[in-house]
């Protein structure tokens, strides 16, 4: 058979609800032509992030319901723990609320400052996170990962020999070498076995430890499994498995590949870095035994951790991206190429040729895509990345003006990606008369969440 189903049936369904482009102006207009100002409910089709977005399964919400609430020693930790450890094979394993929370306790523990990190490209929590202790956040990503439309079966790869330079060079300042599998930054990229396994030897030759940030661990396991010449035969267990066996420890969001709604967890080998990570995660988490979480949401990620690894999910997984991927391509629309695993990522440079980087052209693609059809995906460009020039306030444009639409797990059908392509194709047939976004009011950081735009005359 040729076509692919989604390998799951709908038993709970959640309305979503329809809106008239007129009345989507209107709201665009309120919003101030930022995307994260609309609310849930007016948004048809909502690709703003992956991240804690999932569905659960029947088999995840049972679970829930066996959740032991103990403070201390809960019957949810152990099979949490269990699940990770059959995966990750790390002897300590420290629940997080999500993602940031267990990047924040391993750098409060093993960075000072003046250190230096490398990586493929670290995530922005992950930066800002190294940045807040004074360190380096170094990214090191294989030129191949830098240019859109260039195909490579592992543009997430880092750059090894850049890699050796830089510890040849700073080795005693480099506390912890890191990998994100797959690349989020770089367009969902997996990462190659052998790139991680010799990221891994390389940090050790300095007896430097190895954290990987394994966010979408299962998604680039399964890249490895039809990428990667060796690896066809193996299931995708034994291919995660064998990934953080080169590894001493790891930051993940359980948000992403854990397929629940929130948390997150660190683990590693070490028993004293472990100590002190506990120590902080009582000062802020929580006990050791449910670090911020409820006993049932352990319960809820045990469950998702192994469903993660089904391969007719996987498949269906990836092969959703490259279905909008091949059908945005054959538009004549560019994109990220070859599509990652939970994203598409369209070029807004190439989609309107006429608006300059200061007119945010990603901004007013996804304002666009609002306005055609309810979809909702996010500007990676000027507006999240932009500088601006210290003394004349001019802004400096971002490499890349990129949108991102991230695909929730287990949540729309291939209508919903048949429509989602058919509104792309249709704002695409209308790019000439898109109107260029100006900034009317931006906060000091992270302005992409509550900037206001206005539209350029
Ligand atoms: C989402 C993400 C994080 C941070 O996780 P949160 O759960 O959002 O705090 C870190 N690294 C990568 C690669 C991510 O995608």
């Amino acid at each position: 058979m040729k076509t692919l189903i989604e390998p799951f049936r709908i038993k709970m369904v959640e309305s979503i609800r329809q809106t008239t482009e007129k009345e989507r102006i209107e709201i665009l207009k309120k919003a101030d032509y930022n995307p994260f100002c609309i609310k849930a409910e007016d948004i048809l089709i909502d690709f703003l992030t992956d991240s804690g977005t999932g569905a659960m399964s029947d088999r995840q919400w049972a679970a829930m319901m066996t959740g032991d609430e103990s403070y201390a020693g809960s019957k949810s930790f152990f099979r949490f723990e269990k699940a990770v450890q059959n995966i990750t094979g790390f002897t300590h394993i420290i629940p997080t609320h999500q993602g940031r929370a267990a990047e924040r306790i391993l750098f409060s523990v093993a960075v000072k400052e003046g250190d230096k990190l490398p990586s493929n490209t670290h995530f922005d929590t992950t930066r800002a996170n190294i940045e807040f202790n004074k360190a380096e956040a170094v990214d090191m990503v294989i030129p191949e990962g830098k240019i859109p439309t260039l195909e490579h079966p592992f543009k997430g790869n880092m750059d090894l020999d850049r890699l050796s330079d830089f510890l040849e060079k700073y080795h005693e300042n480099v506390p912890i070498g890191m990998i994100t599998i797959t690349n989020n930054s770089g367009g969902g990229q997996p990462v190659s076995m052998e790139n991680i396994r010799e990221t891994g030897r390389l940090l050790h030759k300095y007896e430097i430890p190895f954290f990987i940030d394994a966010c979408r661990f299962a998604e680039n396991a399964y890249f490895i499994k039809l990428r990667e010449p060796g690896y066809q035969s193996k299931n995708v267990l034994e291919i995660a498995q064998e990934i953080f066996s080169y590894a001493d420890g790891c930051t993940m969001s359980a948000k992403k590949d854990a397929m629940v709604n929130i948390g997150g967890f660190l683990a590693m080998n070490d028993d004293t870095m472990a100590m002190n990570a506990r120590n902080l995660l009582i000062l802020t988490e929580g006990f050791p035994s449910y670090g911020g979480l409820a006993g049932r949401d352990l319960d809820a990620l045990a469950v998702g951790l192994e469903e993660v690894l089904h391969e007719d999910y996987l498949k269906y997984r990836l092969r959703t991206a490259e279905y909008m991927g091949e059908r945005l391509t054959e538009a004549g629309i560019d994109i990220i190429r070859p599509t990652g695993g939970h994203a598409v990522y369209i070029d807004a440079k190439a989609f309107y040729p006429n608006i300059p980087a200061s007119q945010f052209p990603g901004q007013v693609l996804c304002a666009e895509l609002y306005r055609k059809g309810g979809i909702r995906g996010v500007e990676i460009g000027s507006v999240m990345f932009g500088r601006k020039n210290p003394n004349t306030g001019e802004e400096i444009p971002a490499e890349m003006e990129l949108v991102r639409l991230a695909f929730p797990r287990r949540v729309y059908t291939q209508s919903h990606f048949d429509f989602a392509i058919e509104s792309i194709i249709e704002t695409y047939g209308e790019r000439e008369k898109a109107k260029g976004l100006k900034i009317t009011w931006e906060p000091p950081f992270l302005r992409h969440f509550t900037a206001k735009f206005g539209l350029v005359d």
